[in-house]
């Protein structure tokens, strides 16, 4: 991979990355389209990272479709499916690690402990393998998109990290491969999510400013549905910090449990937002 890269960007074609764990969705494929905008050739990675799994977290049973992807990505006019094995990613020895703090300690990094390490420390492993010039990450994994740009610019890496907005079912639900794990009644549930991020900015629209009286609205409606909250929080953009108030940079983001599966979705509160689910 590292030998093609170079051949590439030496023969002066630039590079975008677009790093996944597969099992393709058509948020996936849209990432891809986009990566083509930013460079002349586009890589994706696929590699389902073990180290920001934690114990009991869903590691051995995430979904894999190699055949399927590889067909997906072809058809976006990707140029390589990068696929390494754990054990070339990770082999014996492997002692190092990125660690990002801040913006990773809230939200999904208090019930994930290690998990954005383990993100960061494969996501640098990609950048110096590739070397790209751009490399794309959806709004979906809104903590993840700032973890990576947080790293990308206290060390200095020599790329523009593009964000991308949510991807979403006709009826709301946020695109994730994890969507696979839903029986029928368990997706029904899980329109919760987005009807709440819908439900929240309407009553944002209409006047209402009162986080704490929201949150037990939101949390309410989430479980009338069935689905156990994990968090529902008001944070801001740049810093993922709580919001005293409703301001233009608040985003409401929650992850919830339905059934076994977790799902985490977010929106802005205010204003037209090509990532929420209105
Ligand atoms: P994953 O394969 O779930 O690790 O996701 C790979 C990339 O696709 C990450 O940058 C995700 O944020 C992004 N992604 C996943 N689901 C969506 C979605 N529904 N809309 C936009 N981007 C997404």
């Amino acid at each position: 991979m590292s030998r093609w890269a170079e051949r590439q960007r030496a023969a002066g074609r630039s590079l975008a990355l677009v790093p996944t764990m597969g099992c393709f969705h058509a948020g996936h494929l849209s990432l891809m389209r986009a990566a083509a905008q930013h460079a002349d050739l586009v890589v994706v990675s696929l590699f389902v990272n073990p180290i920001q799994f934690g114990a009991g977290e869903d590691l051995a049973r995430y979904p894999r479709n190699l055949e399927r992807d590889a067909e997906l990505a072809a058809a976006q006019g990707v140029a390589v499916l990068f696929t390494p094995e754990a054990a070339a990613m990770y082999p014996p020895g492997f002692q190092s690690k990125i660690s990002v703090a801040g913006v990773s300690e809230g939200l999904c990094g208090r019930s994930r402990p290690g998990h954005f390490d383990g993100v960061a420390t494969v996501v640098a492993k990609l950048f110096n393998i590739i070397q790209p010039r751009a490399a794309l990450f959806g709004r979906k994994d809104l903590q993840q998109l700032a973890v990576i740009r947080a790293m990308v610019r206290d060390l200095n890496w020599p790329l523009a990290v593009i964000e991308h907005p949510v991807v979403r079912e006709s009826d709301g639900l946020a695109m994730s491969s994890r969507n696979t794990y839903l029986s029928p009644d368990e997706r029904e549930s899980a329109r919760s999510l987005s009807a709440v991020l819908r439900h929240v900015r309407q009553r944002v629209a209409a006047g209402a400013c009162d986080l704490a009286a929201l949150r037990a609205e939101g949390e309410a409606i989430l479980q009338q549905a069935g689905v156990i909250p994990e968090y529902f929080e008001f944070v801001e953009t740049a810093t993922l910090a709580p919001a005293e108030s409703a301001g233009p940079e608040t985003i409401l983001a929650l992850a919830a449990r339905v059934g076994k599966t977790r799902l985490i979705d977010n929106a802005r509160l205010f204003g037209p937002d090509s990532s929420s689910p209105d």
